[in-house]
């Protein structure tokens, strides 16, 4: 199949650049499409055929569960049953934006579309691009995010291309993704509020909407928990992980700095390719032939928008062993060191 590409610019959106989109995603076929948060891969979430082919694009496992993409909150109506009030409460707050609610589903949504669960996850994205698609598909969109499955979130349009191109009908290219990690999940259809995946939308910032909400335990462990049954399907699969194998190094700056020195000097005299993952802060401590750099602490979104682009060049780049510091002070910590450590396959070390 060959894959079209458009560019769309989001300073300028004229509704007639989805008309083709819209009508692909009517007839069942896949579009890959930007969000604030990372690509999703597009079908039309009603329609089990196109579910199924978003699976086979991605060489999904058929039990991990899609999220469907609304342009209007009320439409949670439509897709779900047993709303509670703390559902109409987060999204008002929260949405357009990078939240995504578990909830019962209704009828009309396939289980080829929720892994075979009877709930339903839904989020209303912020992103202009991807609201005026939904709007002029008038499909509710099922999108995971368009990577090819384990490898990192894309969050360019190359990225995209580089996973998906000749098994999917369409990319739209509207540039970088903002925030660059996938949304926060939150589990509304047990008796308390569970995030299943941390994201932008912190647990305080939920928090100060509806009291009591907690975390799942596998979200924020900082080993496997091989006897916690995981919420999700989607928690069990191996994510993110680039080809090279990281190590995630805790502890002050300096003594951070100074062991992984060491461990670089002693794998680079081996002639290994190997690579330091750190932040703005840090980079003139280190001395590496491969120094990849997310940006300041300061700025959270440079962190955030960076991380799986530089994990997708540590595989264009060939790294075999890899350094990254932790980020575990940030306001954005639980996200960022849930995608680290599942990059790392959780191999920690505190100096
Ligand atoms: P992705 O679309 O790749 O960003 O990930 C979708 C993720 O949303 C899945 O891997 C699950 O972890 C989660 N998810 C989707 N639907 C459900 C559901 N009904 N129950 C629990 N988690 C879900
Ligand atoms: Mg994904």
């Amino acid at each position: 199949m060959e894959t079209k590409v458009i560019k769309i610019d989001r300073n300028n959106i004229k509704k007639e650049e989805f008309a083709e989109a819209g009508e692909i995603l009517r007839n069942g076929g896949l579009v890959a499409f930007p969000t604030e948060t990372v690509y999703g891969l597009g079908g039309d979430g009603l329609n089990p055929n196109a579910s199924k082919k978003i699976y086979a694009a991605k060489g999904r496992p058929s039990d991990n569960p899609l999220i469907i993409h609304i342009a209007d909150a009320d439409d949670i109506r439509k897709l779900a049953v047993n709303i509670p009030e703390t559902a109409w409460k987060l999204a008002e707050k929260f949405w357009p934006g990078p939240m995504t609610m578990i909830l019962n589903k209704a009828d009309i949504v396939p289980k080829e579309t929720t892994g075979g669960l009877d709930t339903v996850a839904i989020r209303l994205p912020s992103d202009e691009i991807a609201r005026n698609l939904i709007r002029e598909s008038r499909c509710f969109i099922a999108a995971p995010s368009a990577n090819s499955s384990g490898r990192p979130s894309p969050t360019k349009a190359e990225h995209v291309i580089e996973d998906l191109s000749g098994k999917i009908d369409m990319i739209i290219d509207g540039g970088s993704c903002d925030i660059g990690l996938e949304s926060s999940i939150i589990d509304l259809s047990g008796e308390k509020p569970l995030i299943l995946r941390p994201g932008f939308i912190t647990r305080e910032d939920f928090d100060a909407v509806t009291a009591g909400v907690e975390y799942d335990r596998a979200v924020i462990a900082k080993t496997p928990e091989k006897n916690v049954v995981a919420k999700a399907p989607g928690m069990k699969y191996r994510h993110y992980a680039p080809k090279g194998n990281i190590t995630i190094v805790e502890g002050e700056p300096r003594n951070v700095a100074e062991y992984i020195n060491r461990c670089v000097s002693e794998s680079e005299s081996k002639g290994v390719r190997t690579a330091v993952i750190c932040s703005d802060e840090n980079r003139d401590r280190y001395k590496c032939e491969n120094v990849y750099d997310l940006g300041s602490r300061k700025h959270e979104l440079d962190i955030t928008s960076h991380l799986f682009d530089v994990l997708r060049q540590l595989d264009s780049d060939e790294i075999s062993v890899i350094f990254a510091e932790s980020f575990d002070e940030l306001r954005l910590s639980q996200a960022i060191m849930n995608r680290l450590r599942k990059a790392a396959g959780y191999n920690t070390i505190r100096v």
